[in-house]
């Protein structure tokens, strides 16, 4: 047995980088869409880990396929590949327009990856010259260098010393100022098909199909971020088969692990050829164990009752929302897709969605922010009705408390 010392949040600010500020709780427990934290005080949990624990904390078929796997193989680095990698790559290829899979650890990662492979492909069939990435104000795709750089968020990026370049950003949902950006340099457009960090924004239909269309003009690939809002969260496998549109290249993270790490870049065969073996890579990319928990939340979740279930909840969540809203006004606008969801607050309290997660908080309700004035849920999939009207009757005490 590991000698368990005795730790409480003050230990955070002594033994960890500063770069994070938690909670003063700490969780200790998690089951369905309910936390504990070391005092034995419950929370519902509207958070799911930032888009993560798509089926809740410690659901059955996950804690299963983890024991199964972890009693067999754990560990093989991509010298050799493994069973779970396979399924799982098998299972997305079928359920999506994706012919090929690269596994990664995370969403910057699997978001990197696909970077380099434009790049690569840019590089391979038409020369140098075409090396332009455009992504969008606001955006989010993670926190390499090459990732943040491409994220919309200047705040982010700088600091660091020189930057990746021939990446550009123009603003979400305007076609014309990207059509006056591109040309046959443009080399890839990165795209969150509803930015989540950038606080709860759905594209307009018209320019999702504009940037598709300007993409096949021009010779360059439509990279779909799909980290936030892949795996069932929209109410789709992925929000791009709600959109008309197919991307070249998808990167998925979050909800595709539940709670495991694990990323993944997916693209057509015609595309992946270009990173031939040796051009990129990662040790623990493809891992039996986050596969073989990865593929048991696919099973789970790429199923109509799962996906039907997530637009019956996103309409609770939205109705009694609107119903809190009458009572208080503080939102100016509820909108989101899926349980990918957002409260904007009105212009009086600009800047204060972090008082409203810390007072929702405080009345046992774990809420995100998107932003300085937008609080996110992203709850489970499959959370209980009873859990969000209970989630919701705490969220309704805390906005009670800071409007009244
Ligand atoms: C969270 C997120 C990322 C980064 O994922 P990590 O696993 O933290 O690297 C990238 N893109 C989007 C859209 C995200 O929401």
């Amino acid at each position: 047995m590991t000698n368990k010392l005795s730790v409480t949040r003050a230990t955070f600010d002594d033994v960890m980088v500063p770069n994070y500020n938690p909670a003063q709780m700490i969780p200790v427990k998690g089951e369905g869409s309910r936390v504990w934290d070391q005092a034995g005080t419950e929370y519902v949990d509207f958070a799911g880990g930032i888009a993560v624990n798509c089926l809740g904390h410690c659901h059955p078929a996950m804690v299963q396929a983890l024991t199964e796997q972890g009693n067999k193989l754990w560990h093989l680095s991509n010298v050799f590949t493994n069973e779970p990698a396979l399924r799982l790559a098998q299972k997305l290829t079928d359920a999506t327009f994706a012919d090929r899979v690269y596994f990664a650890n995370s969403g910057a990662e699997a978001n990197e990856a696909a970077l380099k492979l434009a790049r690569r492909w840019a590089l391979d069939k038409f020369g140098p010259e075409k090396d332009q990435i455009i992504a969008f104000n606001k955006g989010f795709h993670g926190r390499t260098f090459f990732t943040v750089t491409v994220g919309g968020q200047a705040a982010y990026s700088d600091g660091f010393g020189p930057k990746p370049g021939a990446i550009e950003h123009v603003d979400y949902n305007n076609l014309a100022a990207l059509e006056a950006l591109m040309s046959d340099k443009t080399c890839a457009i990165m795209m969150e098909p509803l930015q989540g960090e950038g606080g709860v924004i759905s594209p307009d239909a018209e320019f999702v199909k504009g940037v598709r269309e300007l993409c096949d003009k021009y010779n360059a690939l439509l990279i779909f971020d799909e980290v936030q809002t892949g795996f069932g969260r929209t109410g789709s496998l992925y929000a791009y088969q709600q959109l008309g549109v197919t991307p070249d290249i998808l990167a998925s993270a979050k909800s595709l692990g539940g709670g495991f790490p694990i990323g993944a870049m997916l693209t057509t065969a015609e595309i992946a050829a270009h990173l031939k073996p040796g051009t990129h890579g990662s040790t623990y990319g493809g891992n039996p164990l986050a596969c073989a928990v990865a593929e048991a939340v696919f099973d789970v979740v790429n199923t109509d009752d799962v996906l039907a279930g997530v637009k019956q909840r996103e309409q609770l969540f939205k109705t009694t929302l609107q119903q809190i809203n009458e009572k208080y006004g503080v939102f100016q606008d509820i909108r989101g897709q899926g349980l990918l969801l957002g409260a904007e607050l009105t212009e009086k309290f600009d800047g204060k969605a972090r008082d409203f997660l810390n007072a929702a908080a405080a009345e046992g309700v774990m809420v995100l922010v998107a932003g300085p004035s937008v609080i996110r849920f992203t709850p489970s999939l499959i959370i209980p009705e009873q859990d969000i009207l209970e989630g919701l009757a705490r969220f309704e005490r805390a906005v009670a408390k800071l409007a009244g």
